[in-house]
């Protein structure tokens, strides 16, 4: 394989990861849902039987901004021009200049240079 190919596999692995970023954060919306729906039939309940002590515990309620927009190490904000990318060896969403680096990550079955975030390369423990 050519440093070409390496890149569009990169590219490419980028992209499922992306898509996985999605579904994680859909089905968390989801849950968000679901939960704030189980409040709302709490308080329904509460009401209708007249309970005047706080004997049914509502759920905290979930913070919604749970989709990651900035870079984990910079703080940068993601846009469609700025994109995001994944680290392979911890996972976090860093952009292009935190994830310049490349290594084999074995522990991950990655034989090949892939990229990697500063952190991780900066303590070289992939
Ligand atoms: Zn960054
Ligand atoms: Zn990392």
């Amino acid at each position: 394989m050519d440093q070409n190919q390496i890149d569009n596999m990169d590219e490419i692995d980028d992209k499922i990861l992306d898509i996985y970023d999605r579904i994680e954060t859909s089905l968390n919306n989801l849950r968000i849902e679901i939960r704030n729906l189980t409040n709302e039939l709490i308080r329904a309940k509460k009401s209708n039987r007249n309970i005047k002590n706080n004997d049914t515990k509502i759920l905290p309620p979930w913070d919604k901004n749970n989709l990651k927009k900035k870079c984990t190490i910079c703080d940068k904000d993601f846009n469609i021009f700025y994109r995001k990318h994944h680290c392979r060896a911890c996972g976090n969403i860093v952009c292009h200049t935190c994830s310049k680096h490349k290594y084999p990550v074995p522990k991950f079955a990655y034989y090949k240079p892939v990229r990697v975030c500063m952190g991780c390369f900066m303590q070289q423990n992939l």
